[in-house]
């Protein structure tokens, strides 16, 4: 169940739990919603000017470049807003905020 009300009034919705795996991010949100990120979905979504063209906002970075198995090797907070990877491929560029990441959670339905 999602709160809609609560995020169309732009309330800050925060990550309380962060469970990295293998191949998979697990995200605990504050309103009690859970998320599974694959690595490679998190891959494909980053959003670094290496992955996406700053002046048009066009991803740049083909899906199909990305391997379907792919490892998350690390991840850190970046201030109060957001997360960063390094993924399996050696890339570590993508500031993924947690407006972001919650976006793709609700894609996910
Ligand atoms: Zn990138």
């Amino acid at each position: 169940m999602r709160n809609e009300s609560q995020l169309r009034r732009g309330a800050a919705v925060m990550p309380v739990g962060i469970e990295q795996e293998t191949d998979a991010l697990t995200i605990t949100w504050s309103d009690n919603r859970k998320c599974r990120y694959a690595a490679a979905d998190l891959r494909r979504q980053c959003p670094c000017a290496q992955c996406v063209n700053e002046w048009t906002g066009e991803r740049t970075l083909r899906p199909e470049a990305v391997a379907d198995v792919m490892t998350l090797v690390d991840t850190e907070i970046v201030g109060r807003y957001a997360l960063s990877f390094k993924f399996g491929d050696g890339h570590e560029t993508g500031i993924y905020s947690f407006r972001l990441l919650r976006e793709l959670c609700e894609n996910q339905a």
